[in-house]
């Protein structure tokens, strides 16, 4: 759930999702829509949907993995993660390497190489792994993320309190401020898109996408008369900018089975797209 989320954000997630699901064997047998439900308004669903797989794996294999490869191989679960999952918990010795790391070995090292290459990150890696202490692998990792985060911050970085100085090479040439390098990223794309709002007896027609309920988009309902802009929504999806006007609309009748009308009382139950559940809340009066 922290993947690209705020801590804040997820906490009343996580703790209705292990009320839901409170292990392995609960979440493997979930239904999608339920599981879905709950991740509602997290976004990346393809992390509840790897996170159910592994649950599945882990079920089938009897236990959770307790070796580095057999956690890697668990759906979802990148370097960063088996590195994290198998020091803190099982006291494997693999470094991990996040931000906070990035930035710290970079510094540490006075390395100005641009930490979003491959060349850069390997070499970085291997260095914080030879330092790693095998039998403290879990203290080690917790303890290079935790100066990351708190004394070694990308700006203004608290060199005098920090237990590195003495070895830090970028603080001694004065670069602590200028590393970790990092190349500007790819322009923004920015999308528009027009979906439509037609409601029938406080009931209003959604299209179902991917397992998620969504509000049709202009191009689907081309008979659709528009009545008037309820408002704009904006939303971005990893380098994506979207922009979405939401248009009141009267339909005379509805083209192909792709549709339902659906009571907005049951849209909290339903799994429902963060751009819909945001246009649904226009709708309802509230802002965007
Ligand atoms: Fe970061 Fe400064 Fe510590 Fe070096 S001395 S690791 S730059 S906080």
């Amino acid at each position: 759930m922290l993947q690209q989320t705020r801590v804040a954000a997820v906490i009343p997630y996580y703790e209705r999702f292990l009320a839901r699901f409170p292990d392995a064997a609960s979440l493997a047998a979930a239904d999608e829509a339920d599981l879905l439900a709950l991740w509602s308004g997290l976004g990346y669903y393809s992390r509840a949907r790897n996170l159910q797989r592994a649950a599945k794996a882990i079920v089938e294999q009897g236990g959770f993995p307790r070796d580095y490869l057999g956690i890697r191989a668990l759906p979802g679960v990148g370097d960063y993660t088996a590195a994290a999952v198998g020091s803190i918990a099982f006291g494997l010795p693999y470094a991990v390497l996040d931000g906070n790391v990035l930035r710290v070995a970079a510094r540490y090292w006075n390395d100005a190489g641009d930490i979003a290459s491959q060349t850069t990150r390997a070499r970085l890696r291997e260095k914080v792994q030879a330092e790693l202490p095998p039998k403290r692998a879990g203290d080690y990792n917790q303890a290079v993320m935790e100066l990351g985060a708190t004394v070694c911050l990308p700006r203004n970085p608290k060199c005098l309190l920090c237990p590195l100085e003495p070895d830090c090479e970028a603080r001694s040439a004065g670069t602590a401020e200028k590393l970790p390098n990092k190349a500007p990223k790819t322009a923004v794309l920015k999308r528009i898109r027009c979906v439509l709002w037609v409601e029938k007896k406080a009931k209003v027609l959604m299209t179902n996408r991917d397992g998620f309920w969504e509000l049709p988009d202009e191009s689907q309902l081309p008979g659709a008369i528009h009545l008037e802009e309820i408002g704009i929504v904006r939303h971005a999806i990893m380098r994506t900018s979207y922009t979405i006007s939401v248009i009141r609309a009267r339909l005379a009748r509805v083209p192909g089975e792709n549709f339902r009308w659906i009571d907005r009382n049951a849209l909290s139950s339903l799994p429902v797209s963060t751009i819909a559940r945001k246009s649904l809340r226009l709708g309802d009066g509230g802002g965007s």
